[in-house]
C-alpha cells in the first residue's frame, strides 16, 4: 500500500444513506474525501444505498410476491430518476456520464427482471430478497465513483461480493473473516498503490459460490468494520447525519449533547439499546484490533464527533453518560407456585421463545421463583405466548403454572455509564428522580452489566422518563 512519511496510513470512511441522499450531500462527500486524501496515504470509501432506496427495493419485492407488479414498475422509474438527477448534476464528462448511466440502468433492468420472477413465483425467498436489496449499494458505488472522478479524484467502484465471503444465511449473513482478509487485500492494495480511492458497496457479501448475501439491515457500518480490519486500517470513520453519539435522542431532549469520547463497551451497551447511530456488530471486530472508530457528521465535518476508544480508557467514576431506549416491546410474565425449585423451567421457557426467533432484551425472575418476566418485541409477543403455552401445556394443565400474561406496549430506558454496578447510591438517585416525576417503573434489570441500569416503563412515560433521567447526566 502507498505510504508517505508525512501522512497517516490507512483510513476507511463509511457514508450512510443520508450522507448520499441529495446533490448537496454528495458535494459534502467529495470535499470530505478530498480533505482526507491530504492527511492519509490510503483512503477507502464504503457506502450504503442512497437514502430510502433499500426500503423501496424491499417494498417492491414484497409487493411483487403478491403479484402487484405496478409497484416495482413504478420503483424502476424512481430509481432511474433519482440516480440520473445526481449524475446529471455532478458528473460533467459526457463519456463518463453515459457509461455510468448505462451500468446503473443495467442494474435497474436486473431489478425489474428479479421482481418479475418473484411475481411469477409468488414468493420472495431470502436469497431473492438479497439479490434485490443489494442493488441499492451496487448502483450507488457506480455513481459515487464517477462523481469522485469528475471532481478529479482517482476512484474505482468495487463490489464487496468479490471480497466479503459469508455463510449462506441470507439477509443476515456472517462473514468468514480470514478468507475476506485475503481477498480484500488482493483487490484493494493494488488500487491504493495506484493512488485510487476504492468505493466499495456496504451491506453486501457473497457465499463462496458467489451468490449475493447481505449482512442485515443497516449492515454497511459492519462492512466498513470488516474492510477496516481486513486492510489493517488505522481508523474507521462512520459518517452520518448527527454529530456523533449523543447523551440522549435529541428529538426527546433539547439539551442532549455529543459525547466526545466513549469506550467500546459503553457504545456497545448503547448499540444494544437502540442508539441507532452504529450497527451493533460494528464494534466487535474493531475492538479486537486496535483501530480507532469515529462517528462524525457529513453535514458538520468540523465537529469532531465521537471517538470510540478501547476500554483501557474507561473512567471508573460511576458517572452516568447517556440515556438510551428501546421501544416497541411487551413484557411477558409466567407465574405459578409449581415453578419453585424446579430446575430447567427458565430454560424451557426461553427455548420456546427462541423458536420464534425473537431476541430477549431484558429478563427478571422473582427470588420466590414463582414468576419470570421478560421483554420481547411486540410483533413476536403473541407467537411467543403461544410457544410457551405449548411447551408448558402439562404444567398449565396441572396448575403448576397459573398464567402466561402479556402487557400493553412498554419501553426499556437504559442509563449507561462506567462502573455503575460498583457505585454506591446510583440506583437510589435514579429511582428518586423517577419518583419525583411520577413515573412508575414496571421492571428493572441491573447488575448483569457493569455499565448500565435498565428500567421498563409504559410507552406513555417514555419521553418523561428520558428527560428526567437525562438530568442525572453530568
Ligand atoms: N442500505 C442498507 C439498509 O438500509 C444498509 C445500510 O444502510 O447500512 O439497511
Ligand atoms: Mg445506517
Amino acid at each position: 500500500m502507498a505510504q508517505s512519511p508525512d501522512k497517516q496510513n490507512t483510513l476507511v470512511m463509511k457514508f450512510g444513506g443520508t450522507s448520499v441522499g441529495s446533490i448537496a450531500a454528495y458535494k459534502q462527500v467529495i470535499q470530505i474525501v478530498a480533505d482526507a486524501k491530504k492527511d492519509w496515504s490510503n483512503v477507502v470509501v464504503v457506502i450504503s444505498a442512497m437514502s430510502g432506496i433499500t426500503n423501496l427495493l424491499i417494498e417492491s419485492a414484497q409487493q411483487a410476491s403478491q403479484c402487484n407488479d405496478h409497484c416495482y414498475e413504478q420503483a424502476a422509474r424512481t430509481l432511474t430518476q433519482k440516480h440520473n438527477e445526481i449524475l446529471d448534476a455532478l458528473v460533467h464528462d459526457e463519456l463518463l456520464k453515459q457509461a455510468t448511466s448505462q451500468s446503473i440502468q443495467a442494474l435497474i433492468t436486473d431489478f425489474s427482471n428479479f421482481c418479475q420472477a418473484i411475481s411469477v413465483l409468488g414468493e420472495a425467498t431470502p436469497r431473492a430478497m438479497d439479490a434485490v436489496v443489494s442493488l441499492g449499494e451496487r448502483m450507488n458505488v457506480r455513481l459515487l465513483s464517477a462523481i469522485l472522478q469528475s471532481a478529479g479524484i482517482k476512484s474505482q467502484c468495487v463490489e464487496s461480493s468479490t471480497m466479503i465471503i459469508t455463510d449462506h444465511h441470507f439477509q443476515s449473513a456472517r462473514p468468514d473473516l480470514a478468507e475476506t482478509k485475503i481477498r480484500t487485500q488482493a483487490i484493494i492494495h493494488p488500487l491504493l498503490e495506484a493512488d485510487i480511492v476504492p468505493v466499495i458497496t456496504g451491506f453486501i457479501g457473497a457465499t463462496p459460490q458467489g451468490v449475493t448475501t447481505t449482512l442485515g439491515r443497516g449492515g454497511s457500518d459492519y462492512s466498513a468494520a470488516i474492510i477496516g480490519i481486513s486492510l489493517e486500517a488505522d481508523a474507521v470513520w462512520v459518517w452520518t447525519d448527527v454529530d456523533g453519539i449523543m447523551t440522549a435522542d435529541p428529538r426527546m431532549v433539547d439539551c442532549a449533547q455529543t459525547l466526545p469520547e466513549l469506550t467500546y463497551s459503553e457504545v456497545a451497551e448503547m448499540a444494544n439499546f437502540g442508539a441507532k447511530v452504529l450497527h451493533p456488530k460494528t464494534i466487535h471486530p474493531i475492538v479486537q484490533e486496535d483501530i480507532t472508530l469515529r462517528v462524525c457528521n457529513t453535514f458538520n465535518p468540523k465537529n469532531p464527533g465521537t471517538i470510540i476508544t478501547s476500554d483501557e480508557h474507561m473512567d471508573e467514576t460511576g458517572k452516568m453518560k447517556a440515556v438510551a431506549t428501546i421501544s416497541g416491546l411487551k413484557l411477558i410474565t409466567i407465574k405459578g407456585h409449581g415453578m419453585l425449585g424446579v430446575p430447567g423451567v427458565a430454560s424451557r421457557i426461553l427455548a420456546a421463545v427462541a423458536t420464534t426467533r425473537a431476541s430477549v432484551p431484558l429478563i427478571t425472575e422473582a427470588s420466590s421463583e414463582q414468576s419470570i418476566c421478560f421483554a420481547i418485541s411486540m410483533e413476536l409477543a403473541d407467537q411467543a405466548v403461544q410457544a410457551i403455552q405449548n411447551e408448558m401445556a402439562a404444567e398449565l394443565n396441572n396448575k403448576d403454572i397459573d398464567s402466561v400474561s402479556m402487557t400493553d406496549e412498554v419501553v426499556i430506558v437504559t442509563l449507561v455509564g462506567p462502573g455503575m454496578r460498583n457505585t454506591v447510591g446510583i440506583a437510589g438517585k435514579i429511582f428518586m428522580t423517577l419518583a419525583d416525576h411520577q413515573i412508575n417503573v414496571i421492571s428493572i434489570s441491573y447488575g448483569a452489566s457493569d455499565l448500565s441500569l435498565s428500567l421498563v416503563v409504559q410507552i406513555e412515560d417514555l419521553e418523561k422518563a428520558v428527560k428526567a433521567l437525562h438530568t442525572l447526566i453530568c
